[in-house]
């Protein structure tokens, strides 16, 4: 079993990634509003992510034999400015993300947790990740700024992302 603190600590993440779920749902409408469907296209499949982060954790609180107790998700913003401003809060919030990560890894060595440390390396490594792809993005749209031709052609890469379910929801039963 996880410790009534650790526990406590995966439901407040469990949160932390459905608002992440929730905030990139609606930079995925408000793309589709300004007509990018391929930058809502990749804030849809970030959705589905944070969704599948939320489940991973849902899994290892119930597979430990705790239980998962869910809190109200908090209101998101609906309206950026333009494509690149919604990246920018993308990198800006995985950051904070990453920092939560952490904290959380930290309080599983604290509790000498293995198996939640273990588990936790996955979503270290996905930060990783998350912030490197956001930064990308950034880049490209900073390159092309004020290009309507090169956010068209961003807009068109960014359309062939697709969700894959990832590794720790793969293992089957
Ligand atoms: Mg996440």
């Amino acid at each position: 079993m996880l410790s009534e603190k650790l526990c406590k600590a995966f439901n407040a993440q469990i949160n932390a990634e459905l608002w992440s779920a929730y905030l990139y749902l609606s930079m995925s409408m408000d793309a589709a509003a300004r007509g990018q469907k391929g930058i809502a296209n990749w804030f849809k499949v970030q959705f589905q992510e944070e969704q599948a982060h939320a489940e991973i954790m849902m899994n290892h609180v119930l597979s430990r034999g705790n239980k998962v107790e869910l809190a109200p998700i908090a209101e998101v913003n609906t309206t950026w400015e333009n494509a690149l401003e919604a990246f920018k809060d993308t990198l800006a919030h995985e950051k904070k993300v990453t920092a939560l990560i952490n904290n959380l890894y930290e309080i599983a060595l604290e509790e000498k947790d293995y198996p939640a440390q273990n588990m936790l390396k996955w979503f270290i490594d996905e930060q990783v990740e998350e912030e490197e792809s956001a930064q990308e993005i950034i880049d490209q749209l900073e390159a092309v700024e004020g290009n309507k031709y090169g956010l068209l052609m961003i807009d068109k890469d960014l359309a062939t992302r697709t969700y894959t379910v990832p590794s720790p929801l793969n293992k089957g039963e």
